[in-house]
C-alpha cells in the first residue's frame, strides 16, 4: 500500500532531505584537520543530513582517491556511487555498485552496495535483477559484523519485498532488524516494516495498539516521516475497520506535518486516504477535493496505488452525483491505471518465481556438485586406505618371508650340525664308526670297480683301562685326543679314519698294497707310542697294537675286512700288544727297542710345539 521511495524517480532525493530533517540533529561539526578515513566516516554520516557538505568532501577526495589506502578508495567510490544514484544516474552508479559488491574488500560495504542495487532496480522495475542482488544481500549478510550495514541491507531488502507483496519475508527481515537495532535506536524502521507488511497482508491478529507502539517507537527516534507513515496504515486500519471518523482525525492532526516534508508519496497516501474516509462518512465534497489532490500530487508516474484508488473513487463520486461524462472519464483513467498497476504486480511476482526457481536450480546444482565432491573425497579416501592396507601387507609379507628366512637359516644350521654330529665324532672330530663305514663301503666300491688294492687297518689302544683308572677319564679323553692327532700325521687325504668306539680306531687306505699298508701301520703305532705327553699326563705311557686286512685276501666287502682285521688285531694282542699284524696267518711287524722313559718324556716334550700346531 505505502512504500516510502517506489513511486518517485526523485524519491531518493526527496526521502533522503527528508531523513536528513528529521535526524539533522545528527549533523557533526567539521573538525580543522581530518584524515580521509575520518572524512569518509563523516561523509556516510551526513549524505542525507548535510548533502552539501556531503558532496564537498567527496569533491576534496576524488582527487586524491588514488593515493588513499585500498579500502578507503572503496569507500569512497561507494559514497560516489550513492550520489550517481541520488542525482539519477543509475548506469554510471550500477557499474560501480557491482564492482564494489563483489570486489570490495570490506564485507559491510559489499552488503551496502548490493542494498543500493537492490532498491534501485526495484525503483525501476528491473524485479529479477534485484531479487538477484537480494540473494547476493542475503546470502552475505551472516557474513558482516557491522550492526548499522546490516540493519540497513535488512531495511532495504524488507522494503523490496513489500513491495512484491512477500510479506512473510518481509516480516523476518523486520523482525530481525527489530532484534539487531543498532545501539541508541528504537527500530523505528523495522516496526514500520512489520506493521506495513502485516497491514498489507491483511493480518488478522494485528491491533492498534502495535501501531502505537511503532509509533512510539519512530517518535522516540526522532523520525516524524516514519511515524507518520505508520500513521497512513493506522487510517488504512481504521477504515478497514469501518472507523472512517478515526481515520479523518489521524490523518488532519498530522496533515500539515506531512505537507511541510515536500514528499509527495506520503502526501499522496495522506490524501488519498482522507478522500476514502469522508467518502466513507458520506462527504462526496471533500471527498472528491482530496482525490484530486492526489492527481494533482501525483509525481508523474505512470501508476500508483493512490493514484489507482483516487480514480476509482472520483468515478463513483461522479457516479453518485449523476455526472456520467466525468464518471466514465475517470473510470477510464482508473482502468488505465489499473492496468498499469496490475502488470506492474505481476511482473513482480513473475521475476519472484523466475529467481526463485533459478536459484533452486543452483541449489539442486549445488547439492549434486557437493555429493560428487563428497563421494570423490569418500573415493580418495578409500584410495588411501587401500594403498595404507597395500602397504601392511607388504610389510606383513616381507616379515614373513624374513621369518621363514631366518627359519630356513636356523633350520639349515641344525641340519649342519645334526649332519655333523651325525658323522663326526664328539671327541676326536674324526668320523664316527657310522660315517665310517658309510664312506668305506663308498672307498671300496670303487677300488672293486677299479681292481685295485685297499687296505682296512685296525688301530686298538693298549691297556687304556689302566690310564682310566690310574689317571681319570678326562686324562684318557686327552689321551685320545693326542694320539689321534699323532695318526692324522702320517695320513693322507685320501684315507678314510674314523673312531668305531672307545679307543678303537679304523683306517681305510685306498689304492694301498698290504705291504704298504704294514709300512704305513708301523709308522702309525711308532706315532703313537711317540705321543707327545706333558703337564698332568706326563707320566702316562700309551702304545697301540693294529691289525691290517686287505682286499687282496678278504675281498671288497667291508664286513669281511673288517672281521679279518679284527682278527689281526686280536692276534696283536695276543701276541704281546704295540704291534701291527697282518691277516691271520703271522705277518706282523715287531716293536722296536722301548725307548727308557725320561727320554720318551724329553722327545715328548721336543714335539709337543709340532703337535699343538699340526692339531
Ligand atoms: P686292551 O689292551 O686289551 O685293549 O685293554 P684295554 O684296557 O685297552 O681294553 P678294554 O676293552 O678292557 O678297556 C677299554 C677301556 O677304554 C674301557 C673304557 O674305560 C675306556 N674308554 C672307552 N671309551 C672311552 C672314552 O671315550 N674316554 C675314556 N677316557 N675312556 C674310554
Ligand atoms: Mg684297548
Ligand atoms: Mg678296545
Amino acid at each position: 500500500m505505502f512504500r516510502l521511495g517506489k513511486a518517485s524517480r526523485n524519491w531518493i532525493g526527496s526521502f533522503i532531505a527528508l531523513t536528513g530533517i528529521c535526524v539533522g540533529m545528527a549533523v557533526q561539526a567539521m573538525p580543522t584537520t581530518e584524515s580521509p578515513e575520518q572524512m569518509l566516516q563523516r561523509a556516510t554520516s551526513i549524505k542525507t543530513s548535510d548533502h552539501d557538505e556531503f558532496l564537498r568532501i567527496l569533491a576534496q577526495l576524488h582527487p586524491i582517491a588514488d593515493s588513499l589506502p585500498l579500502d578507503e578508495q572503496w569507500s569512497l567510490r561507494y559514497l560516489e556511487a550513492w550520489q550517481a544514484v541520488f542525482e539519477g544516474n543509475e548506469s554510471r552508479a550500477m557499474s560501480a555498485l557491482r564492482d564494489i559488491a563483489e570486489h570490495a574488500n570490506n564485507p559491510a560495504l559489499r552488503l551496502r552496495a548490493m542494498a543500493t542495487m537492490v532498491d534501485t532496480f526495484g525503483f525501476n522495475h528491473r524485479y529479477e535483477e534485484a531479487f538477484i542482488q537480494l540473494n547476493r544481500l542475503t546470502e552475505l549478510l551472516p557474513k558482516v559484523a557491522d550492526k548499522g550495514a546490516r540493519y540497513a541491507a535488512m531495511g532495504e531488502a524488507a522494503q523490496f519485498l513489500i513491495a512484491m507483496h512477500q510479506y512473510g519475508q518481509a516480516i523476518n527481515y523486520a523482525d530481525q532488524m527489530l532484534d539487531n537495532a543498532p545501539p541508541g535506536k528504537n527500530a523505528c524502521h523495522a516496526a514500520r516494516y512489520r506493521l506495513q507488511a502485516l497491514f498489507q497482508s491483511n493480518n488478522p491478529q494485528l491491533t492498534q495498539a502495535q501501531f502505537d507502539q511503532g509509533i512510539d517507537r519512530c517518535t522516540k527516534d526522532n523520525d516524524s516521516l516514519f511515524a507518520n507513515a505508520v500513521r497512513s496504515d493506522l487510517a488504512g486500519f481504521y477504515l478497514r475497520k469501518g472507523q472512517g471518523a478515526d481515520a479523518i482525525r489521524l490523518l488532519q492532526d498530522h496533515y500539515a506535518e506531512v505537507q511541510s516534508y515536500n514528499y509527495p508519496m506520503l502526501m499522496q497516501y495522506f490524501n488519498v486516504l482522507l478522500a476514502q474516509a469522508y467518502f466513507s462518512q458520506g462527504d462526496l465534497h471533500r471527498a472528491r477535493n482530496y482525490a484530486m489532490s492526489t492527481i494533482v500530487a501525483d509525481h508523474g508516474g505512470a501508476f500508483s496505488e493512490p493514484l489507482r484508488r483516487a480514480y476509482e473513487l472520483l468515478y463513483e463520486i461522479e457516479a453518485q452525483l449523476g455526472h456520467a461524462r466525468e464518471a466514465l472519464a475517470f473510470h477510464e483513467k482508473y482502468m488505465q491505471v489499473d492496468k498499469g498497476y496490475l502488470s506492474d504486480v505481476t511482473a513482480g511476482a513473475l521475476a519472484y518465481e523466475t529467481i526463485k526457481q533459478q536459484v533452486q536450480a543452483q541449489k539442486s546444482q549445488v547439492d549434486s556438485l557437493n555429493r560428487q565432491n563428497q563421494i570423490l573425497q569418500l573415493q580418495r579416501q578409500l584410495d588411501r586406505k587401500a594403498m595404507e592396507t597395500s602397504r601392511l601387507y607388504i610389510a606383513l609379507l616381507l616379515t614373513v618371508l624374513a621369518s621363514i628366512a631366518i627359519w630356513l637359516l636356523r633350520t639349515k644350521r641344525s641340519q649342519l650340525r645334526f649332519k655333523r654330529l651325525a658323522t663326526r665324532d664328539g671327541l676326536t672330530d674324526i668320523s664316527s664308526r657310522q660315517h665310517f663305514v658309510d664312506q668305506s663301503e663308498l672307498v671300496l666300491r670303487h677300488a672293486a670297480k677299479a681292481t685295485r688294492s685297499a687296505c682296512l687297518v685296525l688301530l686298538d689302544l693298549d691297556h687304556f683301562k689302566q690310564v682310566n683308572d690310574t689317571h681319570g677319564h678326562v686324562i684318557g679323553d686327552l689321551v685320545l685326543k693326542r694320539a689321534v692327532a699323532a695318526c692324522l700325521h702320517h695320513l693322507d687325504g685320501r684315507d678314510v679314519f674314523g673312531r668305531l668306539g672307545g679307543e678303537e680306531f679304523a683306517i681305510l687306505m685306498p689304492d694301498c698294497s698290504p705291504s704298504a699298508a704294514l709300512e704305513r701301520a708301523e709308522r702309525l703305532r711308532q706315532a703313537v707310542a711317540a705321543v707327545p705327553l706333558w703337564g698332568e699326563t706326563r707320566h702316562v705311557l700309551i702304545t697301540a697294537s693294529l691289525g691290517i686286512a686287505s682286499t687282496d685276501r678278504s675281498g671288497f666287502e667291508l664286513r669281511q675286512l673288517m672281521i679279518d682285521a679284527d682278527n689281526a688285531l686280536y692276534r696283536a694282542k695276543r701276541d704281546g700288544r704295540n704291534r701291527v699284524v697282518y691277516g691271520d696267518d703271522g705277518d706282523h711287524l715287531l716293536p722296536k727297542a722301548p725307548l727308557p722313559d725320561p727320554l720318551l718324556r724329553r722327545t715328548s716334550a721336543e714335539l709337543q710345539t709340532r703337535s699343538e700346531s699340526a692339531c
